[in-house]
């Protein structure tokens, strides 16, 4: 046995007549043949065959001890039988002991800084290897060091099956946290999928090595360094310890058997499990959740969407849409396809999953992560309704898919279930009722997800910890004003239509209003463009002006005024225009380039400022909106002061300079809230804290609106009773209004937001 792994000291387990050899006496022409080296592998190469057809594998050993003197690395060159077994074997980082090799000049001393000899380790000249089985020490979170390399071990807290990166790498995206309650988000790269972590749900435990931490705004972050390895384990209390990994050589000592209990039992009582499972029955439109199915068949529909035929054995309780294309894009056992038809959903994948999605083989079993389920109509008949499934572009909220191997306990279980569904029944009752499935496979994963979230809260306190909960109905009966911690849940909330909630505020008249939508805007600018740019006030001191005609628009001109700083135009992104003459998507075009753009129109005098029912700024997909009670308008000269300095176009300077009160997006909702004790309507009145999205941005990035869909969707889940609802910890205050005569008491949610492991 040339390759034995020795486990613990070197000194003690070595043959009794081999002695340590240090590099600085170790020279050429001295008999080793009783000698040993021991040392850190710093770099190795592939392994590869000589030109007579030899085996040969090259390392750098690094000497463990003066590892700071010049010369404490040697170039090692393997031969024959022991080049191929230590070729795949050693790795970046392990220590190794190399005993009966010959010692030579080595050719390349004085390029690469390292000892002037190497050693040559070949099964002829008597050599022997022992790689030094290591001993890892692993790093509790809350002991990391920027700039650190270090093993953990974690429970799954978050995470994104792996995805492709912008290059061709896979990343993975993983949160892990420990007994000391502190999270850890690591980024892992690698072009070899199997080398990434095979985590199928939160709550699995990983085990890292050599993971580099570095600190990035007061946070530790993980990033995979050389020599990166992990482990993956279910973190089920109880089930077998098996790593999943595609690694052959890894170590796995005892002492590691009682850490994943360890963690797996504090995992249990201590981490939400959100990112709900659900089967096909428990489907309701409005819902994100993760469904472990079986792939029967694919299609792709076009370059940007995927579609994926898949089962699970039960049936969907509403009619689901069936995605058309072309019989013979479709692959996949056609009558199998036929005989399941009841049972089968089609889910839409799109973007960056197109390509996993494309090499996926039908008949595998699959989760899909944060599958959306939409409630849609068809065109022509609005009362017949219908669920879509769509597993969107992005991986926000760990949104993927993983292929789970058939030896997955979800997936054995599955299995069981299928070969228990009597297909001819389902062919023929056309009606199969959830209920009966549910008999013979309960969705035990969704009620014990539920029943978690019922003793954890989906939102958090970002203040006042110390404070006691009040009950609802001793609220109800005391005094106002007063503030109050309160446990309750989300009974319902208005409006149900989430863009809704959106309003302008004036902080100065306390007034709200409707956001004006696109249209409004687009009747003022038609409206400005019927007459044409006044060519007098065109160029001045602080600004540049062009002026084009449309085509095939009559006379309609656009003026375009470029507002400069130190007589000089500046690059577009960082540049102040001023429109005149353009439409509403000529005006978003323009404000894809330039940071800010002002709508104006030209008097006799001057450029000035359309009626304030228009945006006052555009800042890309931002509508900036002043308030017509409280604004005082200045000229529009008075933008020029902001030009002369450094411009760096705040909105709120902008404002200032043109005399207009700006007005704020905010959300406005009204929450019931029941605790059991009573029950009670408090109002959200909230700029970005509460859901950590900004109320201006929602209305223009569907991205944004789905987020808070599916935040409002876990906070009060559709069609949930009441017991089976997720607690809320809110701050709320009572106050009085006064309408007309009559006094109204009213309570507000604040320092609360939503928790983070809900977003
Ligand atoms: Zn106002």
């Amino acid at each position: 046995m040339p390759v034995q792994v020795i486990d613990g000291a070197p000194e003690t387990l070595l043959p009794s007549h081999l002695q340590k050899v240090d590099l600085k006496y170790l020279q050429w022409g001295c008999d080793q043949a009783n000698k040993y080296f021991q040392g850190t592998v710093i770099l190795s190469y592939p392994l590869t065959k000589l030109v007579n057809g030899t085996e040969f594998f090259k390392i750098v050993l690094q000497e463990s001890e003066n590892s700071c003197s010049k010369t404490s690395t040697i170039n090692v060159l393997f031969f024959g039988r022991l080049a191929d077994d230590c070729g795949k074997v050693v790795h970046q980082g392990d220590t190794m002991v190399v005993a009966g090799f010959n010692v030579a000049k080595s050719p390349s001393a004085n390029e690469d800084d390292r000892h002037c000899c190497h050693l040559e380790v070949s099964e002829d000249a008597g050599s022997a290897v022992y790689p030094v089985a290591p001993k890892y020490t692993y790093t509790p979170l809350n002991h990391l060091k920027d700039g650190t390399i270090v093993n953990l071990y974690g429970a799954v807290k978050f995470f994104k099956p792996p995805y492709i990166s912008k290059g061709t790498d896979y990343c993975s995206v993983v949160t892990i946290v420990d007994q000391s309650n502190v999270k850890l988000t690591c980024t892992l790269f690698n072009g070899n999928l199997d080398a990434l972590p095979k985590i199928y749900k939160i709550g699995d435990i990983v085990r890292f090595h050599r993971i580099k931490i570095r600190e990035y705004n007061k946070q530790m972050q993980g990033i995979t360094g050389i020599g990166f390895a992990s482990l993956t384990f279910d973190g089920t209390v109880g089930a077998p310890i098996v790593p999943r990994t595609s690694s052959k050589s890894y170590s796995f000592t005892e002492e590691e058997q009682k850490t994943i209990e360890e963690l797996r039992t504090w995992a249990a009582s201590n981490l939400s499990v959100c990112g709900p499972t659900a089967k096909l029955s428990d489907v309701q439109p409005m819902l994100f959740f993760d469904l472990t199915c079986q792939l029967v068949g694919k299609a792709e529909v076009d370059g940007s969407s995927f579609l994926l035929k898949v089962w699970d054995g039960t049936k969907c309780p509403h009619p689901s849409w069936k995605v058309l294309v072309e019989e013979s894009d479709l692959e996949g056992d056609k009558v199998l396809i036929h005989q399941l038809r009841n049972l089968i959903v089609d889910i839409l994948v799109y973007d960056n999953h197109v390509k996993l999605a494309k090499s996926l083989k039908v008949g595998s079993f699959l989760r899909i992560y944060s599958l959306h389920t939409k409630q849609a109509s068809a065109e022509n008949q609005p009362d017949v309704s219908y669920v879509e499934f769509h597993l969107h572009g992005g991986t926000c909220y760990g949104r993927g898919i993983r292929v789970l191997p058939e030896n997955n306990p979800d997936v054995k279980e599955l299995k069981a279930f299928m070969d228990s569904v009597n297909l001819t029944e389902s062919q023929n009752v056309e009606s199969m009722s959830s209920m009966e499935l549910d008999g013979i496979f309960s969705n035990l994963s969704y009620q014990s997800y539920s029943q978690r979230c019922q003793q954890l809260s989906v939102t958090v306190l970002t203040d006042h910890q110390h404070l006691d909960d009040t009950a609802l109905n001793t609220i109800l009966n005391s005094s106002v004003p007063q503030q109050y911690r309160i446990r309750a849940k989300l009974r319902t909330f208005k409006p149900q239509k989430l863009y809704q909630s959106v309003k302008l505020y004036c902080s100065k008249c306390n007034s709200l209003q409707e956001v004006p939508d696109g249209d409004d805007f687009d009747l003022i600018l038609r409206d400005c463009a019927a007459s044409a740019p006044n060519p007098e006030v065109h160029n001045s001191l602080w600004y540049d002006s062009e002026v084009w005609d449309t085509e095939n628009q009559g006379q309609r001109k656009i003026a375009v005024h470029f507002v400069k700083h130190d007589e000089l135009l500046q690059e577009p992104e960082d540049t102040l225009i001023m429109v005149q003459g353009g439409m509403l998507k000529e005006i978003r075009k323009l404000s894809r380039r330039f940071k800010c753009i002002i709508p104006v129109r030209s008097t006799k005098e001057d450029l000035e400022l359309l009626d304030l029912s228009a945006p006052f700024l555009l800042q890309g997909k931002i509508w900036h909106y002043g308030c017509k009670q409280c604004s005082n308008q200045k000229t529009i000269q008075s933008l020029s002061s902001l030009a002369e300095e450094e411009p760096s176009w705040e909105p709120t300077e902008i404002a200032r300079v043109l005399g207009i009160e700006p007005l704020q997006y905010v959300f406005v909702m009204k929450f019931t809230l029941d605790d059991g004790t009573g029950a009670l309507d408090a109002y959200l009145f909230d700029y970005e804290k509460f859901f950590q999205i900004p109320a201006s941005e929602v209305l223009t990035s569907s991205l944004l609106q789905e987020k808070m869909e599916m935040i409002m969707n876990i906070l009060c889940p559709p069609g949930t009773k009441l017991d089976d609802l997720p607690w809320l910890e809110c701050f709320i205050r009572s106050y009085n209004v006064k309408d007309g005569m009559e006094q109204q008491v009213c309570y507000q949610i604040f320092d609360t937001m939503v928790a983070e492991d809900v977003i």
